[in-house]
């Protein structure tokens, strides 16, 4: 699966380079032309990576960037022309993986894009802190879901339980396994409490991913590449 990077950029000229230049070096490129649109693109689309200009209207690219923060450590480079010391260490300060001074050279934004993904651990995104299935997108630091890029509001338990399901693609779960790996062994509630459950994801989902082993228990088909 290539991955995607968000370009949030207010210039039309160097956001059309961007997109083809990394689309040539294999990426998804989404774009987004002002901070506004940046975060709501971010959520959205759960970018590998942002690029982010410093000079933006509506919400400036260090606003951004620190609003990101607050729910991500999705890798960010900032865009910037101020070569100034005291700007690049401000956007240090919040964060940035990197940052990149505009006139830039295209091979060097895409060589500084591997090396931030290298470093990040994001180049496998099995080993991350992600899961992703289908439409879904669990982030395992935060405990939160979107499904088709919008946010859905799952108890822990569930949050856990869907966790589970994704981590053993193809696997019948039954009913005991369920209780004794997410309620654990000195739960005596029964049962029950795990239709209850099951019937809960399925409804916030939208989608019937986990599917009914009559007489059994459950099963998440593997998601074929
Ligand atoms: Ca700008």
């Amino acid at each position: 699966m290539p991955k995607r990077i968000l370009v949030i950029e207010d210039e039309e000229a160097i956001r059309k380079v961007l997109r083809a230049f990394l689309e040539d070096a294999g990426y998804r490129v989404i774009l987004a032309g002002d901070g506004m649109e940046g975060l709501e693109k971010y959520h959205e689309h759960v970018p590998d990576l942002v690029l982010l200009d410093l000079m933006l209207p509506r919400i400036d690219g260090f606003a951004v960037c620190q609003l990101l923060r607050k729910e991500s450590r999705v890798p960010i480079i900032m865009l910037t022309a101020l070569d100034d010391d005291v700007s690049q260490m401000k956007g240090f300060d919040l964060l940035a993986d990197d940052y990149i001074t505009k006139p830039f050279s295209m091979p060097l934004v895409v060589r500084r894009i591997e090396a931030v993904l290298r470093r990040t651990g994001q180049e496998h995104p099995a080993e991350g802190n992600v899961i992703r299935y289908k439409g879904l997108m669990l982030d395992i630091d935060s405990y939160t879901v979107l499904a088709d890029g919008k946010g859905v509001a799952l108890t822990t338990r569930e949050f856990e339980i869907l966790k589970l399901f994704l981590e053993n693609q193809g696997r019948v779960l039954t009913r005991d396994y369920l209780l004794d790996s997410i309620w654990g062994y000195d739960y005596f509630g029964g049962e029950k409490v795990v239709n209850t459950h099951i019937k809960n994801i399925r409804k916030k989902l939208g989608n019937d991913y986990i599917e009914t082993i009559r007489g059994v228990g459950y099963k998440i088909e593997k998601e074929t590449p």
